[in-house]
């Protein structure tokens, strides 16, 4: 990739489109809230059925040891469609905010 490609690609990377998707979960024992974005180009797993998934733990700053495992099921055009949790709970952005989850 020469200088121009990567210059190209840096300013794409940097444009208003987002390609994230953003999780906001409730760890089950501490209930601290947490948000995380998972990156749709780079965190996801091609799976035999040809859909995508893609893993992410979630440990909160508190002094609380549990781990939060989120799995998020995308189809073939990586279109979300399903989501599991282990160890906590799913909540809404509004949620999050009411439950003074930091806003980075
Ligand atoms: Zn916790």
């Amino acid at each position: 990739m020469g200088f121009l490609d990567s210059l190209k690609s840096f300013f794409g990377d940097a444009g208003p489109k987002d390609d994230g998707y953003w999780i906001y979960v409730r760890c089950s024992r501490c209930g601290e809230v947490i948000k995380t974005r998972i990156d749709l180009q780079g965190s996801l797993s091609l799976q035999d059925d040809g859909t995508y998934v893609a893993h992410k733990t979630l440990v909160g700053n508190q002094l609380c040891f549990q781990r939060v495992e989120v799995t998020l099921h995308f189809d073939s055009q990586r279109h979300f469609t399903d989501r599991d949790i282990a160890f906590g709970e799913f909540i809404t952005a509004e949620e999050y905010a009411q439950a003074g989850g930091p806003t980075p």
